[in-house]
């Protein structure tokens, strides 16, 4: 198929380099020229602008970092939706609130354009190893049309309902595992300052009650597993400041129905205040480092 894809940053990146593999015909936009540049390496075509990447395209896809990054790109002043074929699906990857996703795709409606949301979940190894979730909104069908291409870079996808409704479920996971990693962190943390080691405690949680993704999959502990950001001066993987983003998209929803959220509200507090301290665009697991102790 011929994809036209915007965005190649961390998650971006990678998911068109799957498509390529997968034998789709893909052609990339990023606003930064150096990662057009390194997405050529992975076998992707560079288009000269916006409008260039979706000339001819069966598929469109984005991941970029804002709601009004994708405003911008499909309804804003230079708006790429006019260029983008009546025939064509519109499959939005970014995180954003479920009102901008449903405004969008209701002017691409409007245009006899079919969008979808389709937030994903498993992170930057979950994206170059192809094993992303797909979380969907949008009609069945479009959905159903979409999956062939989602498999290439995923291993699930699941339709939480109607437009908007992949966003809500993304944001309620992510509020979650903001959560869990920060309870994480405080129990390592503690048992460190007891004389605990914190890989043979890592094991004992694992094998017990505490269990959860942040400690099985993505130890916040430096040293406690190989190939985490932990273990690479928390580089890469999920900016402090996306975490953010995403937990500020979950109080937002919250507030619209009165929804209780005190562990989504203090989550928001630290994930902030650790960022302001200079971990903005350090790995989300970095939150460790807000509970060191002296003696560590
Ligand atoms: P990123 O900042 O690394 O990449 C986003 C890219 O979009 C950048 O390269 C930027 O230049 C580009 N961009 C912005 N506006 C553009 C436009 N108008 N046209 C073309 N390109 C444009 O961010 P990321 O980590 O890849 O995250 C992307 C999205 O995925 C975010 O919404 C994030 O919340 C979500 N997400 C990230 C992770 C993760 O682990 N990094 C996990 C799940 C979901």
């Amino acid at each position: 198929m011929k994809i036209g894809f915007f965005g190649v940053g961390h998650m971006g990146g990678p998911m068109a380099a799957n498509l390529v593999k997968a034998g789709h015909d893909v052609t990339v936009f990023d606003l930064v020229p150096a990662l057009l540049a390194a997405a050529v390496n992975d076998g992707v075509k560079a288009a000269e602008s916006a409008a260039d990447a979706v000339r001819g395209a069966e598929v469109v896809i984005s991941m970029l970092p804002s709601a009004a990054a994708v405003r911008g790109l499909y309804v804003g002043e230079a708006g790429v939706l006019p260029h983008i074929d009546k025939n064509a699906l519109i499959i939005d990857c970014s995180t954003i609130d479920a009102d901008t996703a449903r405004e969008v795709a209701g002017v691409a409606k409007q245009q006899g354009r079919v969008m979808i949301d389709a937030p994903v979940s498993g992170g930057v190894g979950g994206a170059k190893a192809g094993t992303l979730t797909f979380i969907c909104g949008g009609p069945e069908a479009a959905i159903e049309r979409a999956r062939p291409v989602l498999d290439c870079m995923g291993a699930q996808v699941f339709r939480a309902g109607d437009s908007g409704a992949g966003q809500l479920a993304k944001i309620c996971n992510n509020m979650l595992l903001a959560i869990h990693m920060i309870g994480t962190a405080e129990a390592l943390q503690m048992g460190v300052d007891h004389g605990l080691d914190p890989a043979v405690l890592s094991d004992i949680m694992k094998a017990s009650s505490g269990d959860n993704w942040s400690l099985d999959k993505y130890n916040p502990w430096p040293g406690v597993m190989e190939n985490v950001p932990a273990s690479k001066e928390y580089e890469g993987g999920f900016a402090v400041k996306l975490m953010n983003k995403d937990l500020g998209l979950a109080l937002q929803a919250a507030l619209s129905t009165q929804s209780a959220t005190p562990m989504g509200n203090l989550a928001k507090s630290l994930y902030a205040a650790h960022g302001n301290h200079g971990y903005a665009e350090k790995d989300f697991s970095s939150i460790q480092k807000f509970f060191r102790h002296k003696k560590t």
